[in-house]
């Protein structure tokens, strides 16, 4: 069975390599990476005979940090990096080679740096959902302000991030996976770095309490309920996760139940025994995923309890999330980051604004309210329908959403001579694309903003926009995923008279 890597933290990021080998070398780095970063290829008889791993204990000094937050050493001319090692400290750390793969773990830290702390989750160095717990609050921020400002060096100086007051219980949207343990017990929590082994967890440190603790409700009820963990190998039992979200303002809470089949005999008594429990639970979900597949949800969906959706308030507006829909998992911060978005785009109340990728029309809807015209685009149907009920809801009148990729959209809008003043853009980590970034650059709107959860693909398209036209006016990190090392950033461009 292959082991599938976390997919637990899906939106804030799937792991990337942030590092840029042209920036930084090559790759020598964390678990299986190639040291020439070359795809598979060929083996030769030599190939076979290094692959016979060889563990050495090396005593290294850490000079840096990579974009995802492992320390940098150097080795016997190797570029290493290793998790949880931080700036200035020497270590013993265990090097195993194996062919052109380099793993490395760290072992002991010989001088610790001021800045280290005890990591105040039991499963920090387990998990792997956070990578930054043994770094104290000063240390976390001048990590993510000096990945900002170095990829964004060719294009200005980055304001200082903007920071969360309490940096835990943040995230509005968490999964528990269950299986069983070797006595056949259930037991739920989170998929250890790189795994699908779970972790028996009741209680993460960034995730909503009132979530996790519905979580372990539920796994107390399956065994009365004979609802049998999923189990991957197999490809037998029944419950494979749960996912809630939480409306952070509302308190309204959605509670899907990701299955491996539609049937579920007992739901009725099941529904009613959680909500006895949990009386706050605004509706529950049954979603059918019986396919062999790291992604949470399946397709099919069928509401048990209450309206399919919850409503949350951001920005003074109401909106309405569906189980598959995105929505920011940081409310508070991202409030801080739209407000930012919003001042940056400069609305005087006669602008055409394009809201690209736009979800279910946040961004779009919160800039209506100070725009001529708003036009979003988005890929995920049930995000859009959500986007349009959330227009009707707020009663907005100036806005319009619409499905579909947004590279293509804006090639046909400016194949059409359509106008636009200001686009803002929040793609996914993967960035934008030339179709899309021509297309602007055809559009020619007065200004920009981009916002984005992942600086490395951001730069790429800077790079791009002030290649053709734009100059960055402005750049402003948010912390929005405290505790790991995922930073989002806004960008204002403007168009070069
Ligand atoms: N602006 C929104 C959503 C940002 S997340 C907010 O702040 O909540 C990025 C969004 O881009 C997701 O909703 C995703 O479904 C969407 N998306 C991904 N690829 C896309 C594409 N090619 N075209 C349009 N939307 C896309």
């Amino acid at each position: 069975m292959n082991k599938k890597k976390n997919s637990v933290y899906k939106e804030s990021g799937k792991k990337q390599r942030y590092r840029s080998e042209k920036q930084y070398g090559k790759q020598h780095s964390a678990k299986g990476s190639r040291t020439d970063g070359k795809s598979k290829g060929k083996h030769t008889a030599n190939d076979v005979r290094q692959r016979s791993r060889k563990t050495i204990t090396a005593k290294v000094t850490c000079s840096g940090l990579t974009n995802d937050g492992k320390g940098i050493a150097q080795w016997e001319g190797k570029q290493l990096e290793v998790a949880h090692l931080m700036p200035g400290e020497t270590a013993e750390v265990n090097v195993s080679t194996r062919g052109r793969y380099v793993n490395t773990e760290l072992k002991r830290v010989i001088n610790p740096s001021k800045d280290r702390v005890k990591p105040s989750c039991p499963y920090f160095y387990e998990c792997g959902g956070c990578q930054l717990q043994h770094m104290n609050e000063q240390a976390q921020m001048r990590f993510k302000q000096e990945t900002i400002d170095t990829l964004m060096k060719p294009f200005g100086n980055p304001e200082a991030i903007l920071i969360m007051d309490h940096p835990y219980d943040y995230r509005n949207k968490s999964h528990t996976t269950f299986g069983l343990n070797k006595q056949r017990q259930v037991i739920g929590g989170l998929y250890a770095q790189n795994t699908h082994r779970i972790i028996p967890m009741e209680r993460c440190q960034i995730h909503d309490p009132n979530a996790d603790e519905i979580g372990q409700t539920i796994k107390g009820m399956m065994k009365s309920f004979k609802m049998q963990p999923y189990n991957e190998d197999t490809g037998r039992g029944f419950l494979r996760h749960v996912l809630i979200k939480v409306g952070k303002v509302s308190g309204e809470i959605m509670v899907v139940l990701v299955v491996a089949s539609p049937v579920f005999k007992g739901s009725n008594n099941f529904v009613k025994a959680l909500r006895k429990a949990h009386p706050e639970i605004s509706t529950i979900l049954l979603n059918v995923n019986n396919r062999d597949t790291s992604m949470v949800l399946g397709n099919q969906e069928k509401v048990l309890f209450g309206k399919g959706t919850i409503t949350d308030t951001l920005c003074g507006l109401k909106f309405d999330i569906s189980a598959k829909s995105f929505y920011q998992i940081n409310p508070v911060q991202t409030e801080k980051l739209y407000a930012k978005a919003i001042e940056m785009a400069e609305l005087t109340g006669n602008e055409t604004v394009v809201d690209a990728y736009c979800g279910i029309g946040t961004i779009g809807l919160i800039a209506s309210q100070k725009a001529g015209k708003v036009i979003g685009v988005e890929l995920n149907k049930d995000a859009v329908r959500d986007a349009i009920h959330n227009s009707k809801r707020n009663g907005v009148k100036n806005a319009r959403f619409y499905q579909g990729d947004a590279g293509e959209f804006m090639v046909k809008m400016a194949a059409r001579g359509e106008k636009a003043d200001v686009v803002i853009m929040d793609p996914p980590r993967s960035g934008s694309d030339e179709a899309f970034l021509s297309s602007v650059v055809k559009l020619q709107p007065k200004r920009v903003v981009y916002v984005s959860c992942n600086p490395v693909t951001q730069a790429r398209d800077l790079k791009y926009l002030v290649k053709n036209g734009y100059a960055v006016e402005g750049i402003q990190p948010v912390d929005m995923f405290p505790q790991t090392v995922h930073v989002e950033a806004v960008t204002k461009l403007v168009l070069k008279v």
